[in-house]
Formats: C-alpha cells, sequence, structure tokens
C-alpha cells in the first residue's frame, strides 16, 4: 500500500477524491503555501521518522502568516493528520510528505479562506542526483524577496525556479542554478548551494533571495560539528566555477554532489570529499542516527499494532 489514502481538513479520504474546485482562489491566484517533508524508515527497529517536523511546521505557519491566511487549524492538527496518513498508507520505506494550506473559497483575488489543510504522503527514496548533477547558471534570475518573499513556499513563487530548471533540461543540464538580481548565486529551484574552498565552506545569505532552507541550517550545524568553517555570505558567480566542490541541499534533494557549472568541472568532477563527509552525515542524522539530532527525527509508531489508523 502507499497512496491509497490523502488527508483533507484532517480527514483521511480516498486519493482520487482529494480534488480542489477550479473557482478556488488556490486555482486561480495560487493562493496556497506548502511544505515537504522527508520520512525515514529504520528497519532494525521498524519506525519512520519525520526529519525535523518541527521546524517545518515552523516554517509553514511563517508561510501561512505571511500570506496573511489564518486557518482554524494548528500545529498540532498537521502533524496529527500527518501521522494519520503515514500509517493509513502503511508507509514503511523513505517517504516524502507535502503538506499545503490552499485557499479553498471561491472569490477574488483578496480571498482569504477557507483554507483547506491538505496532506499527501508517498514513498520516496534516493534521487538519482544523490549521485551527482551537473549544473547551468540559468539566464532566469531568482524572484526577489521584495517582490514575492522569497522566504515563504507559496506555490505561486515555484514558477520562478520550474522556468529556470525546464531551461537547465532544454540546455541539457541536470539543474539550474539562479543567480539573484544582483547577480550573485542564489539557489537552485528546490535546494540551496553550498560551495567548498580550501576546506572553507561558503553559502549564500538568507538576504541574498534564497528560501531559508532547513537542510542549509542542518548542513551549517554538520559542518561546524566536524570542525568545518561555513561563510554566510555573498557568493559570486565566477567562484562557483573555480570552487573545489560543490553540493545542492534540501529536504527532497538531500544532499547533491554538483560535479559541473556550465560544464566547467569542479575539482576533479567527481563527488568531494567534504560533500561526501557531510551527505554521510545528513542520511545519519535524518535516521536517527547521530545522537545529536536525535530528538529532531520523531518516530511515527508505525506497524504497532499492525495497519493501524487505516
Ligand atoms: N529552495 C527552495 C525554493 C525550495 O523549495 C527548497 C525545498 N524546500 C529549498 C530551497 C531547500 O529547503 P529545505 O532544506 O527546507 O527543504
Amino acid at each position: 500500500m502507499s497512496r491509497e489514502w490523502a488527508s483533507l481538513d484532517g480527514k483521511l479520504v480516498p486519493y482520487e477524491s482529494a480534488v480542489v474546485h477550479i473557482a478556488s482562489a488556490a486555482f486561480k491566484y495560487a493562493a496556497s503555501v506548502f511544505e515537504g517533508i522527508r520520512g525515514y524508515w529504520r528497519e532494525e527497529d521498524g519506525t519512520l521518522r519525520l526529519f525535523v517536523l518541527a521546524e517545518h511546521l515552523r516554517r509553514f505557519f511563517d508561510s501561512l502568516a505571511l500570506m496573511r491566511l489564518a486557518p482554524p487549524w494548528g500545529p498540532a492538527q498537521v502533524a496529527a493528520a500527518i501521522e494519520e496518513l503515514v500509517r493509513a498508507n502503511e508507509l514503511r520505506e523513505d517517504c516524502y510528505v507535502r503538506v499545503a494550506g490552499s485557499v479553498s473559497g471561491r472569490g477574488n483575488i483578496a480571498t482569504r479562506g477557507p483554507v483547506l489543510l491538505s496532506v499527501d504522503a508517498f514513498p520516496l527514496g534516493r534521487k538519482p542526483g544523490a549521485r551527482g548533477i551537473h549544473a547551468g547558471i540559468s539566464s532566469w534570475p531568482r524572484i526577489a524577496d521584495a517582490m514575492m518573499p522569497s522566504s515563504l513556499k507559496c506555490i505561486a513563487n515555484y514558477h520562478n525556479g520550474r522556468l529556470a530548471a525546464l531551461q537547465a533540461r532544454t540546455d541539457g543540464y541536470d539543474e539550474a542554478l539562479l543567480l539573484n538580481a544582483r547577480g550573485h548565486v542564489a539557489e537552485a529551484p528546490t535546494s540551496c548551494l553550498f560551495l567548498a574552498k580550501a576546506r572553507r565552506l561558503a553559502t549564500p545569505r538568507l538576504a541574498d533571495d534564497i528560501l531559508p532552507s532547513i537542510t542549509r541550517r542542518l548542513v551549517c550545524e554538520l559542518a561546524a560539528a566536524r570542525g568545518l568553517t561555513v561563510d554566510e555570505r555573498e557568493v559570486t558567480r565566477s567562484e562557483v566555477y573555480l570552487g573545489d566542490e560543490a553540493f545542492l541541499c534540501g529536504t527532497g534533494a538531500e544532499i547533491q554532489p554538483v560535479l559541473s557549472v556550465d560544464r566547467i568541472p569542479l575539482g576533479d568532477g567527481r563527488p568531494g570529499e567534504i560533500t561526501r563527509l557531510l551527505a554521510g552525515a545528513y542520511l545519519a542524522a535524518a535516521r536517527g542516527h547521530d545522537p545529536a539530532f536525535r530528538e529532531r527525527a520523531l518516530p511515527v509508531a508505525l506497524g504497532v499494532p499492525a495497519r493501524s489508523g487505516a
């Protein structure tokens, strides 16, 4: 079983019935915010861990607030809906949970409610990019925070990343890297960038129009715990070409080595040592194997009793 059920306003519904109306503000104006959370399955104790769930819920409610959406449900109800759904779908493997708050009300551009809570949960293992990707600098600049809040996970923002992703694929790259309007490196369509040079890491600042990525923050913590220095600063385009190694990070992406940018190989064109170290550290933390992160890898009591919740 994997995707039999979805959750709408805290109730399980058959997957194919989880739909919104074409006249809703969500459909007409992209009035919808979301979060993507990964669940990590641990075979040894039969637990699924929703990694850094509290951080995702916090950002979800920040996104709702920035969009001036005031749902009648709170973080506890969202967490309960997620747990109920992963049980109902019997997810005993690594998975992805997408939570959205969307204006289901019909009306004009200023319609603010009702805000529908939806949850989708489905199996998702390592992506092919985990082995390394070839990136191209996009000619689409990353949206500036002063235009549409780049710190918000509003689906409208994703048109910017989508254009860049489509352009990159058309041009034969795996992934796009977007510069901000000032010409400095911002991020990829759904992940953030780290660059390593002479064993020192750099990553663009929050003020460089990036999403406040939860994985980026975790990578900074993991790097610090291993004695690596991370500078959060403006990163120039030419610095990226001259990096020893680089990687992208994100909840869905996890850690993806960047092997080349605009066909210029980074280092020897293979995943670098620091990238491999942090990728291993990240997956260990996500699965609850790093004591420093265990409390942020919340187990869902799956399988006890078997088939509960459905
Ligand atoms: N940037 C954008 C635009 C994203 O959608 C994501 C994925 N949420 C990221 C960066 C990485 O953020 P996180 O580590 O919180 O998943």
